[in-house]
């Protein structure tokens, strides 16, 4: 593999180049163009569809066993590249290489598992009311899917679209990320090498919008995954809608951190920390509203700053950094817009709030305090390396801040009280909530959220389910 590869295409068994003229990929940490990426026209995507028909009719006849023999092999090619494909990842993402090394194996994890759960996509039969009766379900595969895949974990937001619908019987067009498409077109390729036949799986890249509008209504396609924003998420949901397709949306979130004063508060500090600047907050299930009860208010926050200004900020490649550059110019500009909103409304800066340096998109770990509820940044979702610190006086209160917003996607707690956690596994409004350690995002659990972060699951048995229809088949048999 080159230092940075350009990436093209892959339509129906072949790499090639798109039509429209191809966009140039920026390095986030030196501001250097390092490649560019091929653009699909609409011939290419129309391309893509017939390949996509053609690769469904043949790939729901594989058997499940076949289907998981292949994609165990898929899983292994990305675990031996693994060290090329994190290069690859940091130079065009911006993530430290330990992070990148980490997600890529955390992608042959989630293709093995899918794989293992392809051969567990059991129907039912039901107790007829009469004897010569058999009623029967099946699951079928629900046909050619649009998959679009954002660009803060370019491996990993892909892979559960593209392992749950494979595994399935689905073909696939996946639109990667433009800004960091190289590393998802490894993912593609370890498929690719791996044997998957022609017209299964097919990436694409060009203007969002244009491939969206084109896709989402085409008739060939039956079911739409989007990992982006709540915004673009409700438009193409809606558009879904209108054409009557499968959707699973898996959106933005604003995630509440609730630290009680029984809790570990070093775990808690440690834990949330981790949590708040890993991918330098670009995380929708990332801890942004820190509600700690008031006796442990001081203690949290002073941890908390320590902890930010431990993190050495730098190039995602060199020894040592913790947390590399945001991944693109627009999310600097949003770090500077909400803090400067939230400082003037008399919130106060405990440590960063500074971008650093006038090369790349680096940004200090911030933490705020003293926010005011009409602060934007309490309520829009920051994605990036912020945190906003207020305190509570008791549970209600708490519970009632968590879900004061239209966001439900991930919540974090920390108590040592048994009566707290099962208040908290009642009452909160999220699709996740993890108690006294982080533990989201394994390839065997539910992952989605509620309310405007979406519906569905990237994870578990449901995201397999959204991929097959249940079909009734009964018959009088004697
Ligand atoms: P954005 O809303 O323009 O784009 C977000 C993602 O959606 C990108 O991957 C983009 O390619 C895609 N997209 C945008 N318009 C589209 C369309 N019409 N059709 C299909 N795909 C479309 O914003 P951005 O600046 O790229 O990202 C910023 C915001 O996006 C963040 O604040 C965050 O809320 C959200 N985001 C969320 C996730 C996540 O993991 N849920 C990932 C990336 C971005």
């Amino acid at each position: 593999m080159a230092a940075y590869p350009d990436t093209q295409l892959y339509i129906n068994g072949h790499w090639r180049d798109g039509s429209d003229e191809s966009l140039t990929i920026v390095n986030p940490a030196s501001d250097e163009v390092i490649g560019r990426v091929s653009n699909a026209s609409k011939g290419d995507l129309d391309e893509a569809l017939s390949a996509a028909t053609a690769g469904f009719e043949h790939w729901r006849q594989v058997s499940a066993f076949e289907r998981a023999k292949l994609m165990h092999d898929a899983a292994k090619i990305l675990r031996d590249r693994s060290q090329a494909i994190a290069r690859v990842m940091t130079l065009e993402q911006g993530k430290p290489l330990a992070e990148s090394k980490a997600e890529t194996a955390g992608a042959a994890d989630t293709i093995d598992w899918f794989a293992e759960e392809a051969r567990r996509a059991y129907g039912r039969l039901i107790p007829p009311r009469a004897t010569h009766i058999r009623q029967m379900v099946v699951k079928e595969p629900v046909g050619p899917v649009a998959a679009f895949s954002p660009w803060n974990f370019p491996l990993n937001q892909a892979v559960r679209k593209v392992s749950a619908a494979l595994a399935a019987g689905c073909s696939i067009i996946l639109k990667g990320p433009e800004e960091t498409p190289a590393s998802c077109a490894e993912l593609v390729r370890a498929f690719a090498d791996a044997g998957l036949p022609a017209g299964v799986l097919n990436l694409v890249f060009g203007v969002p919008a244009d491939i969206s509008n084109y896709l989402i209504p085409h008739p060939v396609i039956r079911k739409i995954s989007f990992t982006g924003s709540s915004v673009v998420g409700k438009q193409l949901a809606s558009l879904a809608g209108a054409h009557m397709k499968r959707v699973t949306m898996e959106l933005g979130g604003h995630a509440p951190a609730l630290v009680f004063d029984d809790a570990d508060i070093d775990l808690a500090v440690r834990l949330l920390a981790g949590a708040k600047f890993r991918n330098a907050g670009q995380v929708c299930v990332a801890p942004t509203r820190f509600l700690i009860q008031e006796s442990v208010y001081e203690r949290f926050l002073d941890g908390l700053v320590k902890a930010a200004e431990a993190i050495n900020v730098g190039d995602g490649l060199s020894d040592g950094v913790t947390m590399g550059p945001l991944a693109n110019a627009r999310r600097v500009e949003a770090m500077e817009a909400l803090t400067a909103d939230a400082v003037m409304r008399g919130a106060k800066i405990a440590t960063g709030g500074k971008r650093i340096g006038n090369l790349g998109n680096f940004f200090q770990p911030t933490v705020l305090t003293n926010a005011p509820q009409d602060a934007r940044v309490l309520s829009e979702e920051p994605f990036g390396p912020l945190a906003i610190v207020s305190a509570f006086s008791d549970y209600a209160s708490a519970v009632a801040e968590a879900n004061r917003l239209p966001y439900g996607l991930a919540a974090y707690a920390y108590t040592t009280s048994a009566k707290t956690s099962a208040g908290l596994a009642r009452d909160i409004e999220s699709g996740m909530l993890s108690i006294n350690h982080h533990g989201l995002a394994l390839p065997e659990l539910p992952f989605g959220g509620i309310k405007d972060s979406g519906y569905g699951s990237e994870g578990g048995t449901e995201a397999m389910e959204s991929y097959f229809n249940t079909k009734l088949v009964t018959e009088a048999v004697g």
